[in-house]
């Protein structure tokens, strides 16, 4: 029904669109054959879209808030100039180590910066004077609000915010679902309603992923 058509549909455009990649062919296997949740990670369609917001804005420097083994920040790294940098936070030593190994099957150990630990304390201690040019959300979805406002304090200014997973299935707009994750995403729109810092819109998507979205925010 409709995640086949959401997945048929996703695949028939990628058949255009995404060149058969054997570096994240082997990102996958690698990830999953170490027992990980791959299925986690972004869509090929939704990382070629950062890797293109990348390229469009020119942007030199990244921080990822939840990397898991580095789907998204390869796709990301790609887009950078030499002197480029993802700097990648995860939580999980496990997926961290992952990270590092395709990082390095990738060749792009020098421009992915990988900081082990509790995301929001690693915000904490990157000084705001090496500012990022785009920073991409997608850890704990409770703690969204602490990462924005992080965040917000790390991007330059018109610099982008990215909030992965914030249209789930439609559910934080059921106001009778108190799950978690509803109520980061929900925490995280009431914040930004009266934040004068940002503007932001939220595009919903459908895809291999289900039906979510994400959240897209300039620092003004
Ligand atoms: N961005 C990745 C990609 O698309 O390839 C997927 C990230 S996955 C959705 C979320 C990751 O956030 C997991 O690897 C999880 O271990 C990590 N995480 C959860 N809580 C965290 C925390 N407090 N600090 C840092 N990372 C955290």
């Amino acid at each position: 029904e409709l995640q086949s058509l959401f997945t048929r549909s996703d695949a028939y455009h990628n058949s255009f669109l995404i060149k058969p990649d054997p570096i994240l062919d082997f990102v996958q296997k690698n990830t999953q054959d170490k027992g990980i949740e791959y299925d986690m990670a972004v869509s090929p369609a939704q990382g070629k879209f950062l890797q293109l917001i990348l390229l469009s804005t020119g942007a030199k420097r990244v921080l990822e808030v939840g990397s898991l083994a580095g789907y998204s920040a390869i796709w990301m790294a790609r887009a950078l100039p030499d002197d480029g940098e993802v700097v990648a936070l995860e939580l999980e030593p496990s997926h961290a180590q992952a990270l590092e190994e395709n990082v390095k099957a990738a060749q792009l150990s020098s421009k992915i910066k990988v900081i082990v630990g509790p995301a929001h304390q690693s915000m904490k201690d990157l000084p705001s004077a090496k500012p990022f040019d785009l920073v991409f959300i997608d850890a704990d979805k409770q703690n969204n609000t602490n990462y924005f406002i992080e965040g917000k304090r790390l991007v330059r200014k018109s610099g982008v915010i990215i909030v992965d997973n914030v249209g789930r299935n439609g559910r934080p707009a059921d106001l009778d679902d108190h799950d978690a994750k509803v109520e980061g995403v929900r925490g995280l729109l009431r914040y930004i309603k009266d934040d004068a810092e940002v503007e932001a819109t939220t595009i919903h998507t459908v895809g291999e992923k289900g039906f979510d979205g994400f959240l897209y925010a300039i620092r003004k």
